[in-house]
C-alpha cells in the first residue's frame, strides 16, 4: 500500500488526538527505524523515552517469543512467575519494598494518588487527601493524573477536574512548605520535568522536599515515568540526589517497548493497599514482565550501559552548548544523561521537520524546546551525526 493511502486510512479510522508526522514507521533495529518508503532514520525520540535498548533488542525479542509460547496472560487472582521475578528485581535495585503493576505511566500515577489517599485514611487514620504537585508538571491524561498535571492547557474542556491538588512552582521548596495544610497527604514531583521542558531542579531540591515530607508525615512520591530506567545515567533519577522517596511511578522504558507501568513503594506506604483496594486486569501480565526482565538484565549487566549514558549525555550536552555559542537563537541547553532539552527563541516545529528530511527523529515540547531522548545505546558517532545535521539546519535559518 502506498504511504499516502496508509495515512489517509489513519485519518479516516483513528481518532484525531495526535499531531502526527507524515510518515509510517514499519521496522526498527537498534537506533534505526525505517518508514514505509524504505527510508532510514536515526531515532532520537525512542517512542518518547520508551525504547531504551533501541528497537527490537534481540534479548527482549527472544524473551517475548519464549514467554508468548508459554503463557501470555492470566488473571491477577493467580500468581505468575515473571511478575514476581520482575518485582524482585525492581525491589533489589531501588528504595522500594513492594510493587504494584499496571500498564502505563498515567495508571502508575493513578495508583500513587490512590495509595496516598488510602495511606492517610487507613494507616494514619487522618482525613487527608490533598496532593501538592508542581507547575509545568506532566503526570498523564486520565482524570486523576490530569488533575495532578499543573498545566492548564491539558485541562481545557475537561473540567470539573478531580479535586484535591494544590499547584506550586517547580524547584521551589519554600512554596511546597507554604502549601502544606491539615489536608495534605503527599507531594508528587518529577525529578526532572520532561514534557514541561526538560527542567532540572537545583541540587538540594529533592532533599528539601524529603525534609518537608518527613516533618509533616507526608509521602514523597516521585514520577520517574520519563526519568527512570536509566534515562539519566542511573537506574532512577533520585539516585543522583542521595534522597529516597516513599513511592515512585515507573512506565515508559520499563518494558523496552512493551506496555507496562509500575508503582514502587516502601513497606510503610504499600500497606495501605489491601485486596480489592486497587487492581488491573492486564497489570503485571507475564508477557510484558518477561520483556521488562530481559531489559533490566541488559541495563544492569556488567555496569556498562548506565555509565555510558552519563558519558554520552555529557558529550551530547557539550556539543549542543557549542551550537548555543554559534547561534544566538539558542536560549538554553539543559538535561541529564540522555534526557536533554534545547530551548529556542522560536517555535521548533520547523527544526523537527528539517531533521526528519535529513533522516533524524527528534521531538519538540512546550512549542520551543527541542527534546532529545535517544535509546541509551546511542553512540558518539550517532550523536555527532545529529549535531552536524543541526549545524547545517541552523546555519540556513
Ligand atoms: N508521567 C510523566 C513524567 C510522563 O512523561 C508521562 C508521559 O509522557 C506520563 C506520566 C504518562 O505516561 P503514559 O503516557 O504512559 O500514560
Amino acid at each position: 500500500m502506498i504511504t499516502s493511502n496508509i495515512i489517509a486510512d489513519s485519518q479516516k479510522y483513528i481518532m484525531n488526538t495526535y499531531g502526527r508526522q507524515p510518515l509510517v514507521l514499519v521496522k526498527g533495529r537498534g537506533m534505526k527505524v525505517y518508514d514505509s518508503d524504505g527510508r532510514e532514520y536515526l531515532d532520537f525520540v525512542s517512542g518518547v523515552a520508551v525504547n531504551n535498548l533501541g528497537h527490537c533488542h534481540p534479548r527482549v525479542v527472544v524473551a517475548l517469543q519464549k514467554q508468548a509460547q508459554r503463557l501470555m496472560h492470566v488473571s491477577n487472582h493467580y500468581h505468575n512467575e515473571p511478575q514476581i521475578n520482575l518485582a524482585k528485581m525492581l525491589v533489589q535495585n531501588s528504595f522500594g519494598d513492594k510493587v504494584f503493576f499496571c500498564n502505563s505511566g498515567t495508571e502508575a500515577i493513578e495508583a500513587a494518588i490512590k495509595l496516598a489517599r488510602r495511606y492517610s485514611r487507613e494507616v494514619l487514620h487522618l482525613n487527608r487527601f490533598e496532593i501538592i504537585t508542581m507547575r509545568g508538571s506532566f503526570h498523564g491524561r486520565t482524570m486523576g493524573a490530569l488533575a495532578a498535571t499543573a498545566q492548564e492547557k491539558f485541562h481545557k474542556s475537561f473540567e470539573p477536574l478531580v479535586d484535591g491538588f494544590r499547584y506550586v512552582p517547580y524547584n521551589d521548596a519554600d512554596a511546597v512548605e507554604r502549601a502544606v495544610n491539615e489536608h495534605t497527604c503527599a507531594v508528587l514531583v518529577e525529578p526532572i520535568q520532561g514534557e514541561g521542558g526538560v527542567n532540572v531542579p537545583s541540587a538540594g531540591y529533592l532533599k528539601a522536599l524529603r525534609d518537608i515530607c518527613d516533618r509533616n508525615n507526608l509521602l514523597l512520591m516521585l514520577d520517574e515515568v520519563q526519568t527512570g530506567m536509566g534515562r539519566t545515567g542511573k537506574l532512577f533519577a533520585y539516585e543522583h540526589t542521595g534522597v529516597a522517596p516513599d513511592v515512585a511511578a515507573l512506565a515508559k522504558g520499563l518494558g523496552a517497548g512493551m506496555a507496562i507501568g509500575a508503582l514502587l513503594a516502601t513497606d510503610k506506604a504499600a500497606q495501605a493497599f489491601t485486596p480489592g483496594s486497587h487492581g488491573s486486569t492486564f497489570g503485571g501480565n507475564p508477557l510484558a514482565c518477561a520483556a521488562a526482565i530481559a531489559s533490566l538484565d541488559v541495563l544492569l549487566e556488567d555496569n556498562i550501559l548506565l555509565p555510558a549514558v552519563e558519558q554520552h549525555g555529557q558529550h551530547f550536552l557539550q556539543s549542543l552548548e557549542n551550537l548555543k555559542k554559534q547561534f544566538g537563537f539558542v536560549k538554553d541547553v539543559r538535561g541529564k544523561g540522555l534526557l536533554i532539552g534545547m530551548e529556542l527563541d522560536f517555535e521548533c516545529k520547523e527544526i523537527v521537520t528539517a531533521c526528519l528530511k535529513e533522516g533524524f527523529l527528534i521531538n519538540c515540547t512546550m512549542d520551543n524546546i527541542l527534546r532529545f531522548m535517544p535509546p541509551l545505546i546511542v553512540s558518539t558517532e550517532e550523536i555527532d551525526q545529529l549535531i552536524d545535521a543541526l549545524t547545517t539546519i541552523f546555519s540556513k535559518r
